[in-house]
């Protein structure tokens, strides 16, 4: 998925958590921040991967395994410290497993989404769809070229869940505005 629908399916996430936790200060401005910045921390490898975009889930940014570790780590260790750094331990590890869930579904071809679940025992990626081979023009013109979005919009199911999201997560952001503008002029 584009990091538009990240930021907004982890910010929907981090909502939904506080809806369920009401009392838990998930629905701090501040704590839904981490959400979203660790909803698009998966694909940073995009920057250091060799391939670039088209190769970056091959990295273990892209693998349930290293997230448990990290997050189990990170919660822990915020348990010694205060509520305050606990929730945000607990809002981040909804950001990266809300990005792990949407390429997960999202999956159209290798190298379009698609996640290494069973990593390191298995390389192989997973998607709500099977994986198919990506055509050639794709692999050629990678980048944000025309041939990716034309190739993106052919799945019609994973497109409009796509801009569903999106706009989802953009609506309650709106409508949330002047509660978060009171918790800053607080
Ligand atoms: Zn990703």
């Amino acid at each position: 998925m584009t990091p538009f629908a990240h930021t907004a399916g982890s910010y929907l996430a981090a909502e939904l958590a506080a809806k369920l936790m009401p009392y838990a200060g998930i629905n701090e401005p501040t704590v839904l921040l981490t959400a979203v910045i660790a909803g698009n921390l998966p694909d940073l490898d995009m920057f250091f991967v060799k391939g670039g975009s088209l190769k970056h889930r091959n990295t273990i940014t892209h693998t349930p395994i290293f997230w448990i570790i990290f997050c189990s780590l990170f919660i822990i260790i915020s348990t010694f410290i205060n509520h305050y750094i606990f929730i945000n331990a607990f809002a981040f590890t909804i950001g990266v497993f809300t990005h792990l869930f949407l390429d997960w579904f999202a999956a159209r071809g290798d190298g379009v989404g698609g996640i290494r679940l069973l990593y390191p025992w298995s390389k192989k990626h997973y998607g709500f769809h099977k994986l198919k081979k990506l055509p050639n023009y794709v692999v050629k013109n990678f980048k944000f070229s025309k041939y990716l979005f034309t190739y993106y919009w052919k799945d019609g199911l994973l497109f409009y869940s796509e801009i569903l999201v999106i706009l989802a997560g953009m609506g309650l952001f709106i409508a949330n505005v002047p509660e978060y503008v009171k918790y800053f002029l607080k």
